[in-house]
C-alpha cells in the first residue's frame, strides 16, 4: 500500500484542496453519532461532482487503498466511519437538487442533499417525499439509497427502495453508471437501484438517485393512546393498520423511555399518570382525518387515556416524545442500537422478555425499546455496556432469530451486526452477495469491512 503522503498527494490531483488531512477537522468524519464506533483515516475527500468522485475510487484502487463513502454520518451501525484506516469520501460536497418534475412527481437529487431538503422541495412543489426519519436534517440522499432508510412512514409508502426511480453511481472500478430517467416501468434488465439500496457502501458510491414523491396529504391528526400492556398496544396498531386507510404511523414507545424523554428535553410528560406502553398514530388525509381517527381509536380495546393534536405545533410535541428517544439515550453513553424486525404474532413478547435476555449477559446494562411498530420494528437499545462487550448483541440478535425475525429492520448490518449476518442470511445467499460484490468491487475497495463476513467479500 501506498504511504500517507502519496495518497494525499494523489487524491488531491483530483480534488485539489478539498481534502481535508487535519487531525482535529477530521474527528466529525472519523466517529460515528453514537460515539460507540470510532476511527483512524489519513485524509476525508470531499469531491464535487461525479467525475471527481470516480476519479478518487481509481486513485484509491491504483493506490490499494480502501475507501468508506459517507453522507450525514447519521448511520448507527459503524458502517460509515473508518474503522480500518480506509480513506473517507464523504458526499457532502454534492448538494444539488433538481427542480421538481411537477409532472411526474419526481425530483433528482444528488447523494449530499439532505432529506430535509428532499421533504422542502417536494412540499414546495405540492408534493410530499414518503419517507421520514428523526436525523432528517442531516441524513443524505446517498446515506438513505445505501441503507435503503425505513423511518416512519414505511407502512403508507415504503422504505428508500420504493421511492429509487434510478441512481446514478460509481462502482468499485471508477466506471459511472447512470439511469436516472425516471420511467415508472423499465424492465430492461437487472434493477441496479434496488442493488444499490441497502448496500451499505459495498457496491459502488451512489452520487445522485432519482426519487419517486407521493401526493401531499396536508390534513394531519396525531393521538397517543396509552395502554396497560404491550400486548394491547401491539394488538392496537394491528386494528389501526386493518382500519384505518388514512393511517401515516404508528410507533410505540413504553414509560422509562418516555421518563428519560421528559427529564433529558424538558417536556411536561403528556399524561398525568405513567402508562406502561405508549402508541402513537397518526392519520393523513386531503380533508380532516379526525373523525375517522376518534373512530377507530373507539373501538381500540384497553386504551386508558388518549391525547389528540391537530395543530402543527401540538402535533410536532407529541412526535417530540417517540422520536427524541434516540438522542435521550445518547445522553447515556454510546449505546449498543438493535434494530430488529419480529413476526407481529411474537413482537409483545419479544418487548417484555428481552430486558430480562440483556440482564442475564450483564446486570448493569439496561434496555430502551421503541419503534415503528406498524411494521413490526423495534429498536432494542441497550446503555452501561461497554462499546466493545458484544455479548448482549449476541444474546439479543440470537433471541431475534429464534423468534423468526430480521437482525436488521433498517438501519443496516454495518460493522456492529457483521458477524452476526448468517442468523439472517443462508450460506448461499452470502456467497451470492460474494459473487456481485467482486464483480462491482473486484479489488475490494469499497466498504470493504462492513456487512458480508471477511470470507465473503474480496477482503
Ligand atoms: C436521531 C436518528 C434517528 C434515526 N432514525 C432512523 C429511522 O427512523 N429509520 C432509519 O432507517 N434510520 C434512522 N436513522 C439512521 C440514519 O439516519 C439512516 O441510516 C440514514 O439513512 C443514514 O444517512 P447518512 O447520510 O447519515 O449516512 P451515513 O451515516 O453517512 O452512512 C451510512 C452508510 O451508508 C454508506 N453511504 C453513505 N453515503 C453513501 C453514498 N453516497 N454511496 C454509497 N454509500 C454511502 C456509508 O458508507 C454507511 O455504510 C436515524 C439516525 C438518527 C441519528
Amino acid at each position: 500500500m501506498a504511504d500517507t503522503s502519496a495518497i494525499i498527494d494523489r487524491l488531491r490531483r483530483v480534488v485539489g484542496d478539498r481534502v481535508i488531512v487535519d487531525t482535529d477537522r477530521m474527528a466529525s468524519y472519523t466517529t460515528d453519532w453514537t460515539g460507540r464506533f470510532r476511527g483512524t483515516t489519513v485524509a476525508v475527500v470531499r469531491p464535487g461532482t461525479t467525475a471527481e468522485v470516480a476519479g478518487v475510487v481509481r486513485a484509491c484502487r491504483e493506490l490499494g487503498v480502501a475507501l468508506v463513502p459517507q453522507g450525514g454520518n447519521t448511520g448507527l451501525v459503524g458502517g460509515g466511519v473508518p474503522l480500518h484506516g480506509e480513506v473517507v469520501l464523504t458526499l457532502q460536497g454534492m448538494r444539488s437538487l433538481s427542480p421538481v418534475d411537477g409532472t411526474a412527481g419526481q425530483v433528482t437529487a444528488e447523494a449530499g442533499v439532505t432529506l430535509a431538503a428532499v421533504q422542502q422541495a417536494a412540499r414546495s412543489a405540492g408534493w410530499e417525499y414518503g419517507v421520514d426519519l428523526a436525523s432528517r436534517d442531516s441524513a443524505t440522499v446517498g446515506g438513505m439509497v445505501a441503507t435503503n432508510a425505513g423511518g416512519t412512514r414505511v407502512l403508507r409508502h415504503g422504505d428508500t427502495r420504493a421511492q429509487v426511480l434510478g441512481v446514478e453511481a460509481v462502482l468499485g472500478t471508477g466506471a459511472v453508471l447512470s439511469h436516472l430517467g425516471g420511467l415508472i416501468k423499465d424492465n430492461t434488465g437487472y434493477h441496479l437501484p434496488g442493488l444499490f439500496c441497502g448496500s451499505e457502501g459495498t457496491l459502488a458510491v451512489v452520487t445522485a438517485a432519482r426519487l419517486r414523491l407521493v401526493p401531499a396529504l396536508p390534513e394531519r391528526t396525531v393521538a397517543v393512546l396509552a395502554f396497560a400492556t404491550v400486548t394491547d398496544a401491539v394488538a392496537a396498531s394491528v386494528l389501526f393498520r386493518r382500519s384505518l386507510t388514512t393511517l401515516d404511523a404508528a410507533e410505540l414507545f413504553l414509560a422509562p423511555g418516555l421518563d428519560l424523554v421528559c427529564s433529558v428535553t424538558g417536556l411536561p410528560a403528556p399524561f398525568d399518570r405513567r402508562y406502561p406502553a405508549y402508541l402513537l398514530v397518526e392519520a393523513a388525509d386531503r380533508s380532516d382525518p379526525t373523525g375517522a381517527l376518534a373512530e377507530v381509536t373507539g373501538s381500540v380495546g384497553g386504551v386508558l387515556d388518549v391525547a389528540v393534536a391537530t395543530g402543527a405545533h401540538r402535533r410536532a410535541e407529541l412526535w417530540r416524545y417517540r422520536e427524541a428517544h434516540t438522542e435521550a439515550i445518547n445522553t447515556l453513553g454510546p449505546p449498543h442500537k438493535l434494530d430488529v424486525t419480529l413476526p407481529l404474532g411474537s413482537l409483545a413478547a419479544f418487548i417484555d422478555d428481552i430486558p430480562g435476555t440483556v440482564r442475564s449477559v450483564s446486570a448493569s446494562a439496561r434496555t430502551w425499546l421503541f419503534g415503528h411498530i406498524g411494521d413490526g420494528n423495534v429498536h432494542v437499545n441497550v446503555t452501561g455496556v461497554a462499546p466493545d462487550d458484544e455479548r448482549v448483541d449476541g444474546a439479543v440478535l440470537h433471541r431475534v432469530a429464534a423468534a423468526g425475525g430480521s437482525i436488521s429492520a433498517e438501519h443496516g448490518i454495518g460493522a456492529a451486526k457483521r458477524r452476526w449476518l448468517t442468523l439472517s442470511r443462508s450460506a448461499e445467499e452470502i456467497h451470492a452477495f460474494g459473487a456481485v460484490k467482486r464483480a462491482l468491487d473486484p479489488d475490494g475497495i469499497l466498504n470493504p469491512h462492513v456487512l458480508l463476513p471477511e470470507q465473503a467479500g474480496a477482503r
